[in-house]
């Protein structure tokens, strides 16, 4: 039954796929005035279908990577890899992403000097990463500050990434729930945040299959913020 579930899903999320691209391709159309000049009305509203396509894009695409992560689908493609580069990259990434919203956030990077490689799918890895920074960023008032940790804990041959905010935080009720399929919390910042509770359980069970461990802490008190964590196999030579 659920190998049944999982293949609908996929089929009806890719089946999805192509009107939703001939949409926004006939909304980026109107907004570039080739069918006549737009109003201010018409741009706004043109404006709010392209934004919620998007929702939908995003919903799909977390739709068809849950469906495949659970029907087996998925198989990661393991090498060596260095966290620092692909954090270095995402930290980058999301700072762009602040200036084009106009949203100051501190962003910093530290890790720990000599770091050894992990063993891991570089895309995978790079989608756990960018998950967890995009939700402290999501989650955190303008004027923030994020920080991105990377550390080895040599006794458990792993290597442990930190993802730390000062936002809204996770009240305890919620904290068991977070990894639950379309969980979502209820503070205002994540009303008004387009998500789909589903990035959270995506990263669980990625961070699951490269047989590493995610956790994380909050006091849930807004402004203390979160701290999320996860580790990675250290790479041995010869595997
Ligand atoms: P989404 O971000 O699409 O809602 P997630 O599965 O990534 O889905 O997160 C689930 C919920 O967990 C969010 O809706 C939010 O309530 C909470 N959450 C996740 N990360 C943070 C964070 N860094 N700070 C505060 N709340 C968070």
């Amino acid at each position: 039954m659920d190998r049944l579930k999982s293949e609908f899903v996929a089929t009806v999320s890719h089946e999805l796929r192509t009107p939703m691209t001939a949409i926004k391709g006939y909304v980026d159309i109107l907004t570039m005035g080739a069918a006549g000049p737009l109003n201010e009305n018409q741009v706004h509203f043109l404006d709010v279908v392209r934004n919620n396509i998007e929702r939908l894009n995003i919903l799909v695409s977390d739709l068809l990577d849950i469906s495949r992560i659970e029907s087996g689908r998925i198989i990661l493609e393991q090498q060596p890899v260095n966290l620092h580069d692909i954090a270095e990259e995402v930290v980058a990434e999301t700072l762009r992403r602040s200036q084009t919203e106009n949203k100051p956030i501190a962003l910093s990077l530290e890790s720990q000097r000599n770091l050894p490689l992990v063993i891991g799918d570089n895309g995978r890895v790079r989608q756990i990463l960018s998950n967890l920074v995009n939700n402290a960023y999501n989650y955190t008032p303008e004027n923030g500050t994020i920080r991105v940790n990377i550390h080895q804990d040599a006794e458990r041959g792993e290597v442990q990434v930190d993802v730390e905010d000062n936002g809204i935080g996770i009240r305890p009720d919620d904290q068991a729930r977070l990894f639950d399929r379309f969980f979502r919390g209820e503070h205002p910042l994540v009303l008004a945040t387009p998500g789909t509770g589903l990035g959270l359980p995506i990263v669980r069970q990625l961070v699951e299959m490269h047989k590493g461990r995610i956790w994380m802490k909050s006091t849930g008190v807004p402004g203390e913020g979160s701290i999320f964590s996860f580790t990675l196999p250290v790479y041995k030579n010869g595997e």
